[in-house]
């Protein structure tokens, strides 16, 4: 099921080709618009596809090309200490946009308390181990 057809698709958008700050055949990159560190970015397929297993190999390699580049270009600009790379897939995994995008978050020393365990944290009682 396609959750995008009953209203209008944030990423689908043509307003947000203003925003690009990459761009491939496949994909995009924009800075998230609430971002939760600065520097934060979402890799997204120009095809609407709700669920990263449904993408074809061409729109994952363009993708995993367009992180790269992502990554290069917030190191330059904001210098962090690491990253976590992450995406959601359906409503019970906190996917809320119904069309593929892959969070690039930079992290920073000191950031949160304590770091250990990163995207375990999406159950927070199970983070650190
Ligand atoms: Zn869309």
């Amino acid at each position: 099921m396609n959750k995008c057809t009953t209203k209008k698709c944030l990423f689908c958008e043509e307003s947000l080709r203003q925003k690009l700050v990459l761009e491939n055949d496949e994909a995009f990159v924009i800075f998230d618009e609430f971002p939760v560190n600065p520097g934060h970015c979402l890799i997204i397929p120009k095809r609407h596809v709700s669920s990263y297993f449904d993408l074809n190999s061409e729109e994952v390699l363009a993708m995993h090309q367009l992180l790269l580049e992502a990554k290069k270009l917030v190191t330059e600009q904001f210098n962090p200490d690491g990253f976590n790379i992450g995406v959601n897939v359906g409503e019970a995994a906190g996917q809320s946009v119904f069309h593929v995008h892959m969070h690039l978050i930079p992290r920073y020393k000191g950031d949160i308390e304590n770091p250990r365990g990163g995207i375990r944290g999406v159950i927070p009682g199970k983070r650190s181990y």
